[in-house]
């Protein structure tokens, strides 16, 4: 079946026993994932429909790939959200420290992959530093430091954070490449779920009374995170599933 309709990308049909039909970007890859019944002409139909949606998706996974941060000599990046170049150099000793406007990574780092790790554990110490008082400063002043058990840091793709119903709060260190008032505004989103454990209206305005611009710092998260996410980590996903009657 031909309709007319030319494509500006390709893609490639996965049959399995699902139920409903998807379809999945990574890494600029199409993929349609289908239920074995059906047929290319149909899935054919299927793509043209949601075509716009397609090359929407395509667009913002490259903008957002090309502007990741690199781990790369002379490169910037951001800590805190300040501006802070890139210093890369081999050394027998692992060494990471910030010096006149420089984040110098010292150390065996023969690969970027290598460096990435060595700027990560660092990063991590960091977050532990800056982030544990000042969630157990905002528990204290919300009357919940009973509740809060833990706080962890895990580089999570999905969340910057994560607080569970047994206390435990969660984040992801990459945060603290984030301006101190996006940090602050995490902090405070996951303490609040001490108090509420949802996002409800009652949660959100506690979230406000600590700080106002919250819904400024959750865009700003939106539009900017992505950059934290150094080339060849993440790689970003989209998905979109259908029912059959579509
Ligand atoms: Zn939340």
């Amino acid at each position: 079946m031909n309709t007319g309709i030319d494509l500006d990308f390709e893609y490639q049909i996965v049959r399995s026993k699902r139920k409903t039909v998807a379809i999945h970007l990574r890494n600029g890859k199409v993929e349609v994932r289908t239920p074995q019944r059906i047929d290319n002409a149909w899935v054919q139909q299927f793509v043209e429909n949601k075509a716009d949606w397609i090359n929407t998706q395509l667009a913002q996974q490259l903008k957002n790939k090309t502007e990741q941060y690199q781990m790369t000599d002379g490169e910037s990046i951001t800590f805190l959200g300040h501006e802070l170049q890139l210093q890369l150099r081999l050394a027998s000793r692992n060494k990471v420290y910030i010096e006149a406007g420089k984040l110098c990574i010292e150390g065996r780092i023969e690969t970027s992959e290598k460096a990435l790790k060595l700027f990560h554990n660092w990063l991590k110490d960091q977050a532990r530093a800056y982030m544990v008082p000042r969630t157990e400063a905002y528990a204290a002043r919300l009357g919940v430091e009973d509740s809060l058990q833990q706080i962890r840091f895990r580089k999570t793709r999905s969340k910057w954070g994560h607080c569970s119903s047994k206390g435990i709060i969660q984040f992801n260190e990459l945060i603290m490449l984030a301006p101190t008032m996006v940090v602050e505004y995490l902090i405070i989103h996951e303490v609040c779920h001490l108090v509420y454990m949802n996002h409800s209206r009652q949660y959100w305005k506690l979230v406000e009374g600590h700080c106002p611009d919250y819904s400024e710092m959750k865009t700003w998260l939106t539009e900017n995170g992505h950059r934290f996410w150094f080339d060849t980590e993440q790689q970003s996903a989209s998905h979109l599933d259908a029912g059959l009657s579509d």
